[in-house]
């Protein structure tokens, strides 16, 4: 792969979609595929891990780092900030490596403006009101932070439209497939 850049591949859907689950199985079974850890001023959930989920940090510092130029794109959702690290993205496409960054539509739109060759995938429930289900089960959020996302959510699918890929999540097993299969694809591995 010498001399040839990375693909940069946009994945988003609405919180509760299952995504973090799907990239994950899919990652794990795709070779040298990065993923973009992205900085937050939210704080950390019980599965995160500082570094490997996120990094996390305090809104002045992140501001100061979205001034600096130092994000590749960046996003308020849910009331906190979010930003992809455009170092990080950058080395890895210039190395030759493909890279996932797993951010919201406002993101995925920042992308696709500023490079057109990213390749972008919306993952949608099968139906709102299993997205709704699944959100109250997950029992992450409290009540109110759960209706804004559920509203968040709603906003969201509006906007698969605009993705090159959809991908309908009822089977986790179907959904890990068709991602990697849209990765195989650009790799030419398939
Ligand atoms: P969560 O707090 O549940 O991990 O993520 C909330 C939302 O923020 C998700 O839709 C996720 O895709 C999005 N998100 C995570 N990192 C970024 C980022 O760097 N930029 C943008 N625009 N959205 C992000």
């Amino acid at each position: 792969r010498e001399g040839m850049r990375g693909h940069l591949f946009v994945f988003s859907g609405p919180s509760g979609v299952g995504k973090g689950t799907v990239l994950k199985k899919a990652l794990s079974a795709l070779d040298n595929v990065a993923f973009s850890v992205s900085c937050t001023t939210r704080d950390p959930r019980g599965e995160d891990v500082e570094g490997k989920t996120y990094c996390f940090m305090s809104e002045p510092d992140f501001r100061k780092m979205a001034d600096g130029g130092y994000f590749l794109e960046w996003a308020e959702v849910h009331g906190h900030l979010y930003g992809t690290r455009r170092d990080i993205v950058e080395n890895n496409l210039e190395d030759g490596r493909d890279i996932v960054l797993e951010i919201d539509v406002q993101g995925a739109m920042q992308i696709k403006e500023k490079m057109p060759s990213a390749i972008t995938i919306f993952i949608q429930a099968p139906s709102l009101e299993e997205l709704e289900r699944r959100l109250r089960e997950r029992h992450t959020e409290t009540p109110e932070q759960l209706e804004i996302r559920i509203a968040n959510a709603k906003k969201e699918m509006e906007f698969a439209h605009a993705y090159d890929y959809l991908i309908t999540n009822d089977s986790v097993e179907q959904a890990v497939e068709d991602f990697t299969k849209i990765v195989k694809k650009y790799r030419e591995e398939i």
